[in-house]
């Protein structure tokens, strides 16, 4: 069961969070707990760390988050007692999340489990602390934003859980961010597939990188809310079965939190590419849309986008790669919002594309960059202009929830 920050925000949602854990454990399940920093502890650390520096040492920076969670499973555990249940709180490192180096988006490599599955045996309640981990020389990392998302699903293949229950504020994953698309319906059943779609353009509910361990490990996941009743159904993630209708589009998604990297005037010859993106993989950038301009005169332009927390890594990359390359200029605009709209039966459905561009048309958005994949189709745009964009898309495509 994990808990993410806003349902473990104050002692008294702890002390609640607390009381769920111990019904489920008196109904005869043994209960491993994964909690996130409280409310926006993150958020505030990583602020801490800017007043001191725009740039800070990511080791350092991994450091000073891990304590967030460090602090929830603390005080869970304690709630847990207080209540009258045995319980135990443990670390990334001391459960054994050994990760890669990678700092602040480092990967789970191998989870042991020992000490959880041990403390389980003797009853206890367990409380893992999300997001973070250890490197095998003990350095400790953490897991990029929404990390602790990865932990339990990493943690539920890793002590083979029967099941594994995200909680967050919403009752489940909806067919738009119900924050801004009020006629969003929760869905049911999600494919794989499709969830991992959403949740990389953007889908915040569940982290893209615990979406591809499940999909890795068949771990089902149930995602609810930590405020509606223990008996109301969530959405169930899961491997696509010939039961699951094929929506054509099952959701519409937004992600702000991208820019967009235009370098002019780069020589257009065989390699040039090449280089750019190899310079940017080092850095650990993700880079995601790429388009390519047309050359002339035998100079192009070359776009992509990337994550906004990625830019000082592309600046380093692309100051060392742009003398050597012979490009002229290049800059950022962080003013820009993707749009998507997924949907499994896509693949066999023709004219999906030209709908979605002709309702963005109608609004008088204007399409900048686009980029497909079998079931997901995205269009880059301004960014003041994605909320009504998802709105309309939602509507379009006959995804509003009708009384
Ligand atoms: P937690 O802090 O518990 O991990 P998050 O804030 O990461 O929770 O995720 C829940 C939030 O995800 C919701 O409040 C909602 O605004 C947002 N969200 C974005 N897209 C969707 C979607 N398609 N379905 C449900 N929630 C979504
Ligand atoms: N506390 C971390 C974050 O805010 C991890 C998580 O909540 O999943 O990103
Ligand atoms: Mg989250």
């Amino acid at each position: 069961m994990k808990f993410g920050g806003t349902s473990v925000a104050d002692i008294d949602r702890l002390n609640r969070v607390a009381a769920r854990l111990i019904e489920r454990a008196k109904s005869g399940d043994d209960v491993v707990a994964v909690v996130s920093a409280m409310g926006k502890v993150t958020d505030d650390l990583i602020e801490q760390a800017q007043q001191i520096s725009p740039s800070p040492s990511k080791r350092e920076l991994d450091m000073l988050l891990s304590t967030g969670e460090q602090v929830t499973i603390a005080l869970l555990a304690m709630a847990i007692q207080a209540q009258g249940y045995d319980a135990i709180s443990f670390t990334g490192s001391q459960v054994g999340i050994v990760t890669d180096a990678v700092y602040s988006k480092a990967k789970i490599v191998r989870i042991d489990a020992a000490c959880v599955l041990a403390a389980l045996t003797q009853k206890k309640i367990v409380v893992v602390a999300g997001f973070q981990g250890r490197t095998v020389d003990g350095q400790i990392t953490t897991l990029g934003r929404g990390g602790s998302d990865t932990t339990a699903v990493a943690l539920a293949a890793g002590i083979k859980a029967d099941s594994c229950e995200i909680y967050s504020d919403v009752t489940g994953v909806f067919s738009a961010d119900p924050r801004i698309a009020p006629k969003a319906h929760k869905i049911d059943y999600i494919s794989y597939e499709e969830m991992l779609e959403m949740a990389a353009s953007g889908a915040g509910v569940l982290s893209m990188r615990s979406v591809e361990f499940a999909r890795n490990y068949d771990v089902v996941i149930h995602c609810r809310s930590s405020f509606a009743p223990p008996d109301q159904m969530g959405t169930i993630v899961k491997g696509e079965d010939p039961s699951m209708e094929d929506a054509v589009v099952s959701a519409v998604t937004h992600d702000t939190g991208e820019a967009k990297i235009t370098i002019r005037g780069v020589p257009d010859r065989p390699g040039i590419a090449a280089t750019v993106f190899d310079t940017l993989g080092q850095n650990n950038v993700n880079v995601d849309m790429i388009i390519q301009n047309v050359s002339d005169a035998g100079l192009t332009d070359i776009s992509f986008t990337a994550p906004e927390a990625d830019i000082s890594a592309v600046s380093s990359a692309l100051e060392v790669c742009l003398k050597d390359i012979g490009a002229r200029t290049w800059n950022i605009d962080k003013d820009i919002a993707k749009v998507s709209i997924v949907g499994a039966g896509m693949k066999t459905h023709p004219g999906i594309t030209a709908r979605m561009f002709k309702t963005l048309a109608d609004e008088g958005i204007n399409i900048d960059l686009i980029s497909t994949s079998p079931i997901r189709v995205s269009c880059i745009i301004a960014a003041d202009q994605a909320e009504g964009a998802v709105r309309a898309l939602h509507t379009a495509f006959d995804l509003d929830f009708e009384e």
